[in-house]
């Protein structure tokens, strides 16, 4: 639908929308600190919904049992599905329910980090909305971003949806056991992402078969020790 909107109007709504970032930002900031003191790793886990966030991060869980202390915290509009498939995984959990808001913001996340069971959490995934668009907008204090893409939306994605991937420390290309019954051209898929966003960490993995997993917990297991040996030399 197109909305005519007179001048002042349009003043104010630009008005509303800085304010409502800036006061995100500063309270991203506090987060960053507190997820610092803590030497925590967190990642931002973003997508459309049904690319299969929640999946990877079971799988991502089952690799890492015993070997890190992790922790999730989960957003969704109204459900906790997704926390309840966390929590069956054993460890700690904590559900946002944004009541139809399209992203988190890092005053939920905040609220939420306080709730957390463990107090020596060293990798903290944060699963956003499921949403290409909102939830790039908002910073939650997070070290990085990761966007989960399957193979079932088409390669298109990074084209159409340039900000969340030219933001992302690595995709995660999943569903890549799909690829035959698709007209995903993987090829087209590298070469867009190469042009928005060079330095990204690509990992094809099927969340569902475990296909490609190891590359991607190889690579994180790094990024937890970058983030601790970052807060030992502070
Ligand atoms: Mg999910």
């Amino acid at each position: 639908m197109l909305k005519v909107m007179k001048g002042r109007n349009i003043d104010v709504q630009i008005k509303m929308t800085a304010n409502l970032l800036g006061a995100n930002e500063l309270l991203a900031k506090k987060n960053q600190r507190l997820f610092a003191e803590k030497g925590a790793l967190v990642i931002n886990l973003m997508s459309s919904p049904g690319a299969g966030k929640t999946t990877v991060l079971e799988r991502t869980i089952e690799q890492l049992a015993g070997r890190i202390n992790m922790s999730v915290i989960e957003g969704d509009l109204y459900t906790d599905q997704d926390a309840v498939r966390i929590g069956n995984k054993g460890i700690g959990v904590v559900q946002i329910n944004t009541e139809g808001a399209c992203h988190l913001d890092a005053g939920m996340v905040e609220k939420a980090y306080g709730q957390l069971p463990s107090a020596d959490i060293e990798l903290l995934f944060i699963e956003n909305v499921g949403n290409l668009v909102c939830p790039a907008e908002f910073d939650l204090g997070e070290d990085f971003r990761v966007v989960v893409l399957s193979t079932a939306e088409g390669n298109d994605k990074p084209m159409k949806y340039p900000l969340i991937f030219r933001q992302a420390r690595a995709v995660i290309l999943n569903k890549i056991d799909l690829l035959p019954y698709t007209d995903f051209d993987l090829g087209q898929f590298r070469e867009d992402l190469d042009r928005i966003n060079p330095l990204a960490e690509v990992f094809e993995v099927s969340g569902r078969t475990g296909e490609g997993i190891d590359n991607w917990i190889e690579w994180l297991l790094k990024e937890v020790e970058k983030k601790k040996s970052a807060v030992k030399s502070y």
